[in-house]
């Protein structure tokens, strides 16, 4: 799924493999799905899009923006998979929407459980993504612990950790991925409540969550995921479904994984006890 880190490395891949290639000819869906989610008709999208240049990309919280000319504008949410191949011999023969570029290298757009894939002219109207436009993402100076504590302090003091971070998207794009070593970096357990925080572990708990994200960001995103050429990221997670069986890397307890908040999370009930 796309996080920030996710979207952070996917769109500087693009800015340097799409921005200045133009279009070529589109296919929409060879395997239609269900949970694949388009803005108006896809079958639209062919007219739409051919022969139109891509100018630049925008990752932002769990979105990838590539804007093109003509005010023309595709965007994919966190369940889609953008993969770009150099031939057209490469791409899948199953996908949700496919771009080839008149050089004759191409895009694949896929879906695996739920995904948007919206081309449009001009404004999004969707407040998921304006929001997540809207807002200042971890990775800038701009969030700063009073930016932070803003956040913070507009939640209820009975909400845990993972709620607060993780859920209505206050901070867009920390979504269940990243939030695992956030919180497992800053020695706090998903399930704590907010009222229940020292001062000191709040201030851990907005470094690690500074610390770690730009850490993912700056070694490509997560090994969990793929990057724009299929290779999975460069930061090795601490906590997720690739690790969890190990030992706790600080203490060597085990790992404990549990469904919270509609997904799972994992924890060391050592480190970071309840
Ligand atoms: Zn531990």
């Amino acid at each position: 799924m796309l996080e920030i880190p996710e979207s952070k490395t996917i769109s500087l891949q693009a800015d340097k493999i799409l921005v200045n290639r133009t279009i070529a000819e589109v296919i929409t869906a060879s395997s239609p799905h269900k949970f694949a989610f388009y803005y108006d008709d896809p079958e639209e999208y062919p007219e739409l899009l051919k022969g139109i240049r891509i100018k630049s990309t925008h990752g932002h919280g769990m979105y990838v923006d590539i804007h093109c000319d003509d005010d023309i504008c595709i965007s994919i949410g966190d369940g889609t998979n953008i993969r770009y191949y150099p031939s057209f011999e490469e791409c899948p023969a199953k996908h949700q929407l496919l771009i080839k570029f008149d050089d004759g290298g191409c895009v694949a757009f896929t879906v695996a459980m739920y995904g948007g894939i919206w081309a449009y002219r001009g404004e999004f109207d969707n407040p998921y993504h304006r929001g997540s436009l809207n807002s200042i993402s971890p990775l800038e100076e701009a969030f700063d612990e009073f930016y932070f504590n803003s956040i913070y302090n507009s939640t209820t003091k009975n909400i845990s950790l993972k709620a607060l971070l993780a859920t209505e998207q206050r901070i867009p794009g920390l979504g269940n991925g990243v939030l695992q070593d956030i919180l497992f970096n800053a020695g706090l357990h998903p399930r704590r409540k907010k009222s229940t925080l020292s001062d000191f572990e709040k201030a851990e708990l907005f470094y690690s969550l500074k610390i770690t994200l730009k850490n993912m960001a700056e070694k490509g995103g997560r090994d969990t995921e793929k990057d724009l050429l299929g290779n999975a990221g460069g930061y090795i997670t601490l906590l997720s479904k690739n690790t969890f069986k190990n030992p706790c890397p600080n203490c060597g307890n085990a790992i404990v994984k549990e469904a919270y908040l509609g997904g799972a999370i994992y924890f060391c009930p050592v480190c970071q006890p309840e």
